[in-house]
């Protein structure tokens, strides 16, 4: 039994007063029996049936429900009261249009009883006689078809009531008599309430007829009510499958095609940016450089002194960095030295062979490196090496590249004999083949090398066809092959691969001056310090000097003594020498300019005479001397010498052992007795021990690492990637300007990154919303079938799955087919393989878990607003 006590429901329309549409009305309802509720329109039967199906909530008054108040339902117990025990029918159907005949009743019922549901269905069809119309699509039936559909969607719950708003309203009389008789058969064991101003159908099959004007009762022939409650029913819980929810989701997508299709591609721009950005900020120069290195099948890297504050340090590796860098290292490694003959670079010296004049053009032989570079392998190294010939057993035996070789024999070299007075004669040196080359002297400076073996170079045949293209056509424009041989060969050519013993043996040696920047710096003498640091040359000649008293010829030097030069007195000096020189010389030049105006006056006064008296005498006045200001600075500088009692003095210099510019405690002092000046050379000499100090520590220009695995690579260059050491392979240069550009993109890619995330944010926020807006109706429609409110948001939140999905696809694959683009081009303008930029999973996960975020976000506020709403307001889309 339903009884409405007191009901009363006012509307308040926004423009005009407000309405009262049901009028304090008392009345009760049957268990069962097909009850007409009769008006005009606008008398409030539509209200009325609302409020029984609380699809809306009365003003005031209460309907009571087997005894229980309705209206002060939670909304839980509201779903469950629509779910369970009211079917409506309403005059439009109501129908999901995506949906098939047999899913569009199924919706209603708990979807985990798969079986008897279909059992249920097909009966339910068969009472409305729709048979064998389960598959039949919504949108292809005729309007009495389905609104027989929608009566068996409100019949399947098998409901207490069923609750009719104008069921044929929109129907012809024939399909309206089916639909009435239909109601009729049902109301025998449930109670059904017909909205209907059609009095000729009431009187037909009603079995009670209720008729209202203007909210308030005119007629009412419901009588014998007895006081019994609807039978207690299980709870029914409707849920939809995934499979339904994406097709409700994909129902609602189509709705707005443009404003979807638009949505999805700003944000796949959105999530392309974000990937690309994220790309950029990981780029990774190890990583990139080990990968090309691997690609390219180089396995060298080259370990050099580092920079301090752009300040460039040339000098060597100590004993001590050395082992700082191979202690650790897995891979094989081995030490490179220049070495030094005076004050030179070791050179080899290629000569000119006639035979070969066309072929010393072509791009094969167009490369030239200035200085021979040394390579130290140890004798199970070298044993490893492919070669031709043997490996170096004897001092001063050296290996080759396959490349030198055929330089050597199409170019020739220096090679020199002894005659039978011991004088040394050079001469130049052709041979026929590069295996003729074994056993061959080489003059090097002021020594000689003996070639003992060629190591093999199978790569060396690719480029076999530069030997017949000339170099000033590849000058102009290189080709690829050009362009690979020359990154693979220029910067060794002209290494030579010796035996630990060579370096000590050779008479070449390193070092002979030692680089100013390993002592840069401060010199300490008399208590005070210099710094301007001093240019240092092994003493090895006989050499004039000025020991404090005269100047004198020495032979030899002690260690721990040292001859300054005439600039480290001037240093010394604190720039006294130099304003004394300044003055004196003023005053020398003065009065040489003085003296020789006054000769040239005197010649003039005696032409004169000589032209008056032609008996004059003319007396020949002597050239004036010009000053000798060599003699001068020498003079100065012996005077400073004396003043400052510099002979015999200490003086201290401060060698770096490390890369630093500034003292600090990895220096070594070396003191020094000054037993004289030297004014010839801008060096200060000084002994053998100061070589052997330099040759200990000293020892190498580059250590060579050796290395073919990717991750032992990324180890190496995050290991040395500091201030202390600089690693160079031949890809560095191209690697490092690839970074820069990275990175100044980069700085930008942040700021596009966080304003695209925002934009994609709100996009979805703002799609999700309104379209939630644009459904109402069918989540109004949706709720008066029982389903609850967070089941429908999840169908929403599904939806906002698809599209960022659908962007997400969208957005990936163009984000790979980019950045494949990029490093393609890349590598081709480069001519080697490289990928700067990797296209990271990270950054989907990223991009995913915003998407989640973002609809969660955008869907909380509407959800609150929803569960606020009565259905009616939903399906009349008036709030
Ligand atoms: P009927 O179904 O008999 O045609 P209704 O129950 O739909 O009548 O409406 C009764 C009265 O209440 C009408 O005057 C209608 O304009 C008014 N009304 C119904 N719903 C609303 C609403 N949401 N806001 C304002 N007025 C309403």
């Amino acid at each position: 039994m339903i009884e409405i006590k007191n009901v009363t429901k006012v509307y308040y329309p926004k423009k005009c007063n407000k309405k009262v549409a049901i009028d304090n009305i008392s009345f009760s309802l049957p268990n069962n029996g097909l009850i007409f509720l009769l008006g005009k329109s606008g008398s409030g039967k539509s209200t009325l049936l609302n409020l029984i199906g609380t699809l809306d909530k009365p003003t005031s008054g209460s309907i009571l429900f087997n005894g229980e108040n309705i209206s002060d339902f939670s909304e839980k117990k509201l779903t469950n009261y629509r779910s369970s025990h009211v079917g409506f029918v309403f005059q439009e159907f109501n129908l999901l249009d995506e949906f098939n005949v047999y899913d569009n009743i199924n919706l209603v019922v708990d979807g985990k009883q798969k079986n008897v549901n279909k059992h249920k269905i097909n009966k339910c069809l068969n009472l409305v006689g729709l048979n064998n119309f389960g598959h039949r699509k919504v949108g292809d039936l005729s309007g009495g078809e389905k609104q027989r559909v929608a009566v068996a969607r409100a019949l399947i719950k098998e409901p207490s009531i069923i609750l009719a708003d104008e069921p044929t309203g929109n129907l012809d009389s024939t399909n309206s008599c089916q639909i009435f008789n239909i109601f009729k058969e049902i109301s025998k064991s449930c109670l059904v309430v017909v909205v209907s101003h059609d009095k000729d159908s009431a009187f037909k099959y009603a079995d009670s007829i209720f008729e209202i004007e203007d909210g308030k009762i005119i007629n009412n022939t419901i009588k014998d009510i007895q006081k019994e409650f609807f039978e207690r029913k299980l709870i029914i819980k409707p849920h939809i499958g995934f499979i339904k929810r994406i097709k409700l989701a994909f129902g609602m997508l189509k709705v707005k095609k443009i404003k979807l299709i638009i949505t999805i591609l700003l944000l796949a721009i959105a999530f392309s940016l974000f990937s690309i950005s994220y790309s950029f900020m990981k780029f990774n120069i190890p990583k990139t450089h080990a990968e090309t290195m691997i690609h390219e099948n180089e396995r060298t890297i080259i370990l050099n002194k580092g920079t301090i504050n752009n300040y460039k340090l040339y000098n060597m590796l100590t004993k001590k960095e050395i082992n700082d860098i191979t202690r650790d290292l897995n891979s094989k490694y081995y030490i490179e030295s220049y070495l030094y003959s005076e004050n030179k670079l070791a050179e080899l010296k290629l000569s000119f062979n006639p035979k070969y004049t066309d072929l010393q053009s072509n791009a094969y032989y167009s490369i030239y490196n200035e200085y021979l570079k040394f390579l130290t392998f140890n004798a199970k190294e070298l044993g490893e090496f492919n070669i031709i010939g043997t490996i170096p057993n004897e001092a001063n035996e050296v290996l080759i590249s396959e490349l030198l070789a055929d330089y050597l024999t199409i170019y020739g070299f220096k090679n020199y004999s002894i005659n039978k007075n011991g004088d040394v004669n050079y001469y130049d040196k052709f041979v026929e083949t590069k295996e003729d080359l074994i056993g061959e002297k080489v003059y090097v400076e002021n020594g000689f090398i003996v070639i003992s073996g060629i190591i093999k170079d199978e790569k060396l045949k690719e480029f076999e066809v530069l030997k017949s293209i000339s170099q000033q056509q590849m000058k102009k424009k290189p080709t690829n092959l050009y362009n690979k041989f020359r990154s693979l060969y220029e910067n060794n050519l002209f290494n030579l691969y010796i035996s630990e013993e060579f370096i000590n043996q050779t008479s070449l040696k390193p070092n002979y001056i030692i680089d100013r920047s390993t002592f840069e710096n401060v010199v300490y003498f008399d208590s005070r310090e210099y710094y301007d640091g001093l240019g240092l040359k092994i003493f090895s000649e006989n050499l004039e000097i000025y020991d404090g008293n005269k100047l004198k010829k020495i032979n030899s030097i002690n260690d721990g003594e040292i001859i300054l030069s005439s600039n480290a007195v001037e240093m010394l000096s604190n720039g006294r020498t130099v304003e004394k020189f300044q003055i004196k010389a003023k005053e020398l030049n003065e009065d040489f300019l003085k003296k020789v105006k006054e000769r040239e006056q005197k010649i003039k006064e005696q032409q004169e005479a000589l032209q008056n008296d032609p008996n004059y005498i003319y007396h020949e006045i002597p050239e004036i001397e010009e000053p000798n200001l060599e003699k001068l600075i020498q003079d100065i500088i012996i005077e400073e010498i004396k003043t400052q009692n510099i002979i015999g003095k200490e003086i201290t210099i401060e060698m770096l052992d490390k890369n630093h510019i500034y003292s600090n405690s990895d220096s070594v002092y070396h003191t020094f007795k000054i037993i004289g000046v030297v004014f010839s050379d801008s060096y200060s000499y000084v002994g053998q021990d100061m070589i052997n100090y330099s040759f200990d520590n000293f020892i190498a220009s580059s250590v060579y690492i050796d290395e073919s695995n990717e991750i032992e690579l990324i180890n190496i260059f995050e290991k040395f990637d500091n201030k202390d050491y600089e690693m160079k392979t031949r890809f560095s240069s191209s690697i490092n300007s690839i970074a820069k550009v990275v990175y100044s993109v980069e700085n930008i890619s942040n700021y596009i990154l966080l304003v695209f995330l925002i934009f994609s944010v709100l996009l979805l926020i703002v799609f999700v919303s309104s379209n939630l807006n644009v459904h109402k109706r069918k989540i109004g429609i949706l709720r008066a079938l029982g389903i609850s409110t967070s089941e429908v948001v999840k169908i929403f939140m599904l939806e906002g799955v698809i599209i960022a999905f659908g962007a997400f696809i969208l957005s990936m694959s163009g984000t790979i087919v980019l950045i494949n683009f990029v490093n393609n081009y890349i590598t081709k303008e480069l001519f080697f393989f490289v990928r700067p930029v990797i296209f990271y999973w990270e950054s989907v996960l990223n991009v995913v878990m915003i998407i989640i975020l973002v609809i969660i976000i955008s869907l909380i506020l509407p959800t609150i607003k929803l569960s606020k709403c009565h259905p009616i307001d939903l399906i009349r889309n008036n709030k």
